[in-house]
Order: structure tokens, then C-alpha cells, then sequence
């Protein structure tokens, strides 16, 4: 591991460029959310090391590009890699995100569970003529060097989703993490290089604007990014001049429609689940909860008691079930929406205030008396506030649920799947659940409609989402 002391007296991290651990000629402090204070430096890239990242992987495609089932034993052995380290990245992930530490274990499982799940599939071929005249086959090829920037929720899975897929197609990688989540990344990196070859898979690190030199750099042919829907935009734009592939994966507003036939102390404990997991930090989460008046009332009062009962505090404590906002933008935006929401006439049931003391800790905040019109309702959160809006008819409801810029996910509650699902069908979303929310899977597309993305992760259509189609005409007259 090639950490060394940095400049403050902290541990300092490296990126991975051409197989070779280098540090920054600059580096940046990195946050611990439970304290607030810096505990870590990062290297910060420079426009130099960034050249010299993706030169590396155009060196290194034409080779990788080569043999799909070599790939296959890189992603395997990637895996491996992972368990190996499992006990040193937990910790170092819930240091820089802020999560308990067995949700941070759960992040890295996730992850090699999907290196191995991609190392299992397939590019497919569809032979769209076959006769004495042609013969013609579609066929899927990578793209070249890939740039990849994630954001600091999710810092591996992100990286695993895009990592994952890109490698098997035959593309080589150079990769961003969030300046607020960049270590784990950064080991990432060293840790895949003992087991990829030199090139195929560079870590860089910097702010913002490192980001945006990545989407402008010529020699990247496509760009898989994940955050907001605001750097999307900027993204976009960015990759227009030379047409870049890109897959955006942004923010959701989802939405839970609660029928009048749950079993409410059931479903209270997933919607609690669903809603507050890594402290509402999630793009598919409950951001919106909107429930039929008959069940309402019991409804709120489940969720309070969940609230009430839920331990919020540094994620390295064995008790903690939340931990911390992960950066003090983020801590202050929940902090202004609840106030607003507080201003404009709501009840907030639970928390509602920060805690005492360091760190950016938030308790889980339920807000009633609340609906369109109200930043909290309006707005992706991001954090742990949910509200909570009582509906009397089911198509002002899902009228409600769909009067957004955002689709990324949504979902039905009820005891009638038939029922739930006749309600799904006219969810404007990329996913929608029924009686279940938030879990992505390997094998399904993950993407967003409306602003909450363009393209999808995962399943086939993620992976050929990393390749070009080719037509193959052989004449056979
Ligand atoms: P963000 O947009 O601020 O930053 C994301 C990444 O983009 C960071 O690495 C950042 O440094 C980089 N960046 C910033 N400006 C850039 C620019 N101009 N060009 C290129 N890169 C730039 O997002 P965030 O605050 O890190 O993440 C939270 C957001 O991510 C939320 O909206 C959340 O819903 C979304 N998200 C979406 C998914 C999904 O799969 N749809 C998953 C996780 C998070």
C-alpha cells in the first residue's frame, strides 16, 4: 500500500496512472463526516497526470480489447482482490462517507458480488441475415478509453458499475471519485493493478474541475458519469463538441404510493428501510411518501416510533444505525429544507434539528402538513427528511408522484399486487417496485427518465451501453 505522511500530519493516498502508484504534486484534505475535520489527504490531479492517465489507456486497449474470456479472469480475480482487502477498505469507507461500518462491509460485498456477476456475461451477436445472398451480424465492440466520475454516496458500487462493465466490453478506464469520498477509490485502484495489467484501469483525483477536464479530453470516447442533475447538464454540453458516448445516472425524487390496504406496521419498517438507508444519501430512495388518508394517521405514528427508536451516530460505533451527512454542503442543504418546510406552515413530527455536537449528524426527520409547492416535496433532499402527504383519490396521487422533472424510481404499497402493479404501469420512472424499493440488481437496467438520466447501468443494456454497434455483411453472391 502506498501511503505516505502528508503535509497536515495525515495519511496520504495515490493514484494509479500507467500501473504506477503516483502521488499529486498537490493534494487536498478529505472530511471526516462524523468529526468534520480533515483525517486524509488526496492527491490532486494535475492536467499533466490526467494526460498521462489516458494515454496510458489508449496504450492499453488495443491488447485488452483483444480477448473477452482474459477479461472474464481479470473481473474474477478483481473480485478476489476485494474480499482480500475487505478488511481494510470497511473502515477507510465509513471514515470518508460517513455509513456504519457494517453497511460499509455491505458496499464492498456489493461489489465484488458484481465484478462476479459482469465477469459471467456476454456481448451478444444477433444475425440479421443468413441466406445464399449475405450474410449479416450485429455485433457490439468497445469504444476506447472510457472516463468514469462518480459521486460521493455510493463511492465503490458507483465505481463497480462502471468499472465492471467497461472492462469486460474490452474498454480501458480512467476514473474520478468525488473529492469528498476519494480513498477507497484511490485504493481501489492499487488494489485492481496487482491483478489488471498496467493501464487498463487508472484512478485519478481532484475537485470539480478535474472532472470537467476529463469530459472535454479528446481521447476519451465515452463518458459514464453519476451525480446530480445540475453537473449532468454540464456534462452533457461538455461531450458535445466531439460526440462522446455518455451515460448519465442523476438524482430522483422517488415517490412511494401507500394504498388504503397495507398492513401498516409491515410496511412502516420497509418504508423507514427504504427511505433513510445511508441516511437518505441514496438516488433511489423514498424521497416522497404519499399515503390514503384512512391509514395515514397510524401510518405516521409507526414511522415516528421507527424515527424515535433509530440510533444516529458515528458509523465506527457498533450502535449506530445512521451516521452523518457526508459533507457540510449536503448537512446544511437538509438543515434549509426542513426550515423552509417549517416556515411555510409544516409539522414535523421527528427530529428536525441537527444534533449537538460535531460531525454533521441529522436525526430522521418526518414532515406532514406538506405537498406541492414545498421545496422538500419539490426538491431531491438527499438526506434524512422525509415527507410525508395524505392523498383521498389514487390518480391525484400518482398525478402528484409524476408532476416532477425527475424518473428514476417510484413505488406501490398495497396487500393487491394486481392492484399496485395497474398503479406502476403509470409511473413515469426508470424503476418502479411494488412493495419494495431501492434495490438495484445486477442483471436489470438501472437508469433514469426525464433529468434523472440519459442510458441505463447494469444488465446487458448497461454493459453494451460501454461498446459501439458494428454491422458485419459478408456477400455470398
Ligand atoms: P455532483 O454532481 O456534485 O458530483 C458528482 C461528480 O461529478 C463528482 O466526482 C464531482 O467532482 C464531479 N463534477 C462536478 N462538476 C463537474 C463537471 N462540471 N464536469 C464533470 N464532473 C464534475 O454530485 P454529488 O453531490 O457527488 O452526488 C449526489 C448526486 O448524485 C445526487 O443527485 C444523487 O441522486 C446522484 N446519484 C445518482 C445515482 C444514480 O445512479 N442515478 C447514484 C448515486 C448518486
Amino acid at each position: 500500500m502506498a501511503v505516505s505522511v502528508g503535509k497536515t500530519g495525515t495519511q496520504s493516498f495515490v493514484m494509479t496512472i500507467g500501473g504506477e502508484c503516483v502521488p499529486g504534486k498537490m493534494s487536498f484534505g478529505v472530511i471526516n463526516p462524523a468529526t468534520g475535520k480533515v483525517f486524509a489527504e488526496a492527491p490532486e490531479c494535475s492536467a499533466e497526470q490526467l494526460d498521462a492517465a489516458v494515454s496510458a489507456a489508449e496504450r492499453a486497449f488495443p491488447d485488452w480489447s483483444r480477448d473477452m474470456d482474459r477479461r472474464r479472469q481479470a473481473l474474477l480475480a478483481c473480485a478476489e482482490a476485494i474480499k482480500t482487502h475487505a478488511e481494510e477498505l470497511a473502515p477507510l469507507l465509513t471514515r470518508e462517507q460517513g455509513r456504519p461500518l457494517p453497511l460499509a462491509h455491505q458496499e464492498l460485498e456489493f461489489s465484488l458480488g458484481w465484478f462476479q456477476f459482469t465477469a459471467g456475461m456476454n456481448l451478444p451477436v444477433e444475425v440479421v441475415q443468413d441466406d445464399p445472398t449475405a450474410y449479416i451480424e450485429v455485433r457490439h465492440r468497445p469504444c476506447g478509453v472510457v472516463g468514469a466520475i462518480t459521486p460521493w454516496n455510493y463511492p465503490l458500487l458507483m465505481f463497480t458499475w462502471k468499472v465492471a462493465p467497461a472492462l469486460l466490453a474490452g474498454d480501458t478506464v480512467v476514473i474520478k471519485p468525488s473529492p469528498y469520498t476519494p480513498l477507497t477509490t484511490l485504493r481501489f485502484g492499487e488494489i485492481l493493478n496487482e491483478v489488471l495489467p498496467a493501464g487498463v484501469l487508472n484512478v485519478v483525483s481532484g475537485d470539480d474541475e478535474l472532472g470537467a477536464m476529463i469530459t472535454r479530453h479528446p481521447a476519451i470516447r465515452k463518458v459514464a458519469f453519476t451525480g446530480s442533475v445540475a453537473t449532468g447538464k454540464k456534462v452533457a454540453a461538455a461531450i458535445a463538441p466531439d460526440l462522446k458516448r455518455l451515460t448519465l445516472e442523476l438524482g430522483g425524487n422517488d415517490a412511494a404510493i401507500v394504498l388504503d390496504d397495507i398492513d401498516v406496521e409491515t410496511a412502516a419498517a420497509k418504508l423507514f428501510g427504504y427511505a433513510f438507508a445511508n441516511s437518505g444519501q441514496v438516488c433511489c430512495a423514498i424521497k416522497r411518501i404519499y399515503v390514503h388518508e384512512s391509514v395515514a394517521a397510524q401510518l405516521v405514528e409507526a414511522l415516528a416510533g421507527i424515527a424515535n427508536a433509530t440510533k444516529v451516530g458515528d458509523g465506527m460505533d457498533p450502535e449506530s444505525q445512521l451516521g452523518p451527512l457526508n459533507n457540510k454542503p449536503q448537512f446544511e442543504r437538509v438543515i434549509e429544507l426542513v426550515e423552509d418546510a417549517r416556515r411555510s406552515g409544516a409539522t414535523i413530527v421527528t427530529g428536525g434539528k441537527p444534533l449537538d455536537g460535531e460531525g454533521y449528524f441529522y436525526p430522521p426527520t418526518l414532515v406532514t402538513g406538506v405537498g406541492s409547492g414545498t421545496r422538500l416535496v419539490d426538491e431531491e433532499q438527499f438526506g434524512p427528511a422525509l415527507p410525508i402527504i395524505r392523498y383521498t383519490d389514487v390518480d391525484e396521487a400518482i398525478r402528484n408522484a409524476n408532476d416532477t422533472t425527475y424518473g428514476l424510481g417510484g413505488s406501490v404499497w398495497s396487500a393487491d399486487p394486481e392492484r399496485a402493479v395497474a398503479i406502476a404501469d403509470r409511473l413515469e420512472s426508470g424503476t418502479v417496485w411494488i412493495n419494495m424499493h431501492m434495490m438495484p440488481n445486477p442483471a436489470a437496467p438501472f437508469g433514469g427518465w426525464k433529468w434523472s438520466g440519459v442510458g441505463v447501468e447494469n444488465g446487458i443494456w448497461g454493459l453494451t451501453g460501454f461498446t459501439d454497434l458494428q454491422t458485419l455483411s459478408i456477400a455470398r453472391a
